[in-house]
């Protein structure tokens, strides 16, 4: 079956206008998604481009001819620096189109205006296109965390499914080429039909991948102290039983650790609330950075925090909060008349102190007091 080249182009640019519209708006309403505005510019330029395709000579082949392709090959690095952005790593691949376009141009020049060969020209163009294509396949899927495989595998198979597409058709050109580039033939019918899936399903990966990753920022934002960057009590809850679980079946200890700043009100009225926020923020930090990697930090109140300790049984434990509790007074933070911030802790082991998160809570707590009554400063082991 055949179908209208013509017509195809025509759709594919009524497409990417519809498509680009759709994600510059969305781009308006949520300035965060970084991906959307360069797709939206891809679209565009793609648009520009099948327009001065679908004039094919009835418009000089300077616009045709050069800036069409010129446009297009634009676009396609439009789409990879989207894909860089969804990957978070802007700007790294921006070099592809220009040296592209380098290496296109004078080839279409030549087959344009010193020795008139269409071939010549679907082939070499095909070859160029493949190569931006492709490459935003690849970033799409390498390295990507499992719980987004699928709407990058997804993406990247509209790109990857075009760049295959444009080698073939290079291919089949070899040996039988079309005469021009609006002739309808089995393989003009399929490349055509290619790059409207191409766009179709982009826009929709694109649109997926960026919702994504917003929501997975709003998770992160949801269970993240905004003061010291450190989990909060909601992000707590679902960890613990996690680590119990864990702590049960591998019949390894797991202790919890709760620490409270001394005179942290006194600190406030003496210094002002900003330079107890810069306290907390630091106490976060270095309690962070004392911590093992598969140790969790978590802002409990206040000026409270509690850490979980996996693996670690209370006499590794109390030296790890003994630890803890001279850096902080070595840091020796200013809480004004002379005297400097340290922190009381309270520290309780599973299953040796209790069997259940609340339990173990409790008695990390009421040891926390001891260590409150006992003067402050100082480790007690329920
Ligand atoms: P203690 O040694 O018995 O723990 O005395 P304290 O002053 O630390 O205890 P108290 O519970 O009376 O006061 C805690 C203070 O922590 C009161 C509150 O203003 C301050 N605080 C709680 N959250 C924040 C915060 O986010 N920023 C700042 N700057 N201060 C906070
Ligand atoms: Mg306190
Ligand atoms: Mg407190």
């Amino acid at each position: 079956m055949l179908l209208d080249i013509r017509t195809l182009v025509i759709c594919v640019l009524v497409f990417a206008v519809v498509f680009s519209l759709g994600m510059y708006l969305a781009q308006r309403s949520q300035p965060k998604l970084q991906g959307l505005r360069w797709w939206s510019a891809a679209y565009a330029l793609t648009a520009n481009s099948f327009l001065l395709f679908a004039l094919r000579g009835e418009i000089s082949d300077l616009l045709s001819v050069m800036v069409g392709n010129t446009l297009l090959v634009i676009a396609l690095g439009l789409f990879l620096e989207g894909a860089m952005q969804v990957r978070g790593q802007p700007g790294r691949m921006s070099w592809l189109s220009p040296a592209l376009l380098v290496v296109l141009l004078p080839v279409l020049a030549y087959y344009v205006y010193v020795r008139p060969d269409f071939q010549a020209r679907i082939i070499s163009a095909s070859i160029v296109y493949a190569i931006p294509l492709a490459a935003t396949a690849w970033v799409l899927v390498r390295d990507i965390p499992r719980h987004l495989r699928y709407s990058h595998w997804f993406t990247a198979a509209a790109f990857g499914q075009l760049a295959a597409m444009c080698l073939l058709r290079a291919g089949i050109s070899v040996y039988a080429p079309p005469q021009t580039l609006l002739e309808s033939t089995p393989a003009q019918t399929v490349a055509f039909l290619s790059i409207f899936v191409m766009l179709i399903l982009a826009s929709f990966g694109c649109v997926w991948m960026v919702t994504e990753s917003l929501s997975e920022q709003l998770e992160r934002q949801a269970r993240t102290d905004p003061l010291t960057g450190s989990m909060n009590r909601f992000a707590l809850e679902d960890i613990v039983p996690i680590e119990l679980a864990r702590a049960l079946r591998s019949g390894r200890p797991l202790s919890v650790l709760m620490f409270d700043l001394d005179r942290f009100k006194h600190l406030n009225d003496r210094m002002g609330h900003q330079y107890g926020d810069m306290a907390l923020q630091t106490v976060a930090d270095l309690a962070r950075r004392l911590l093992r990697a598969g140790d969790h930090l978590a802002r409990y109140g206040g000026e409270e925090f509690l850490a979980v300790l996996p693996d670690t049984g209370k006499t590794e434990a109390a030296e790890i909060a003994e630890r803890l509790r001279q850096t902080l007074e070595a840091q020796a933070i200013s809480i004004g008349e002379g005297a400097i911030l340290t922190a009381s802790y309270g520290l309780a082991t599973f299953p040796d102190d209790g069997g259940d998160f609340h339990r173990l809570i409790g008695r990390a707590d009421s040891a926390l007091y001891r260590a409150k009554k006992e003067g402050r400063n100082c480790v007690v082991v329920a």
